[in-house]
């Protein structure tokens, strides 16, 4: 017991992996994979919904100085 069998990312069921749509089982699951990106369904809801809260930078510019 040396290989574990990949299962597929999307449907959980066991894909070959020499198969032609590895990681995933077949081109449905492959398919439904780069959709999940496209709708952003991977990444992480941020709690702040307004975009202009996008740049969170300090307000601290105290390290460089004038001169
Ligand atoms: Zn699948």
């Amino acid at each position: 017991m040396t290989r574990a069998a990949a299962n597929c990312p999307i449907c959980r069921k066991p894909a070959a992996p020499s198969s032609k749509w590895a990681p995933f089982c077949s081109a449905r699951c492959r398919t439904q994979d780069l959709a999940n990106w496209a709708t952003g369904k991977y990444f992480v809801p941020s709690p702040r919904t307004e975009a202009d809260e996008y740049w969170d930078v300090p307000p601290d510019s105290s390290d460089s100085t004038d001169g």
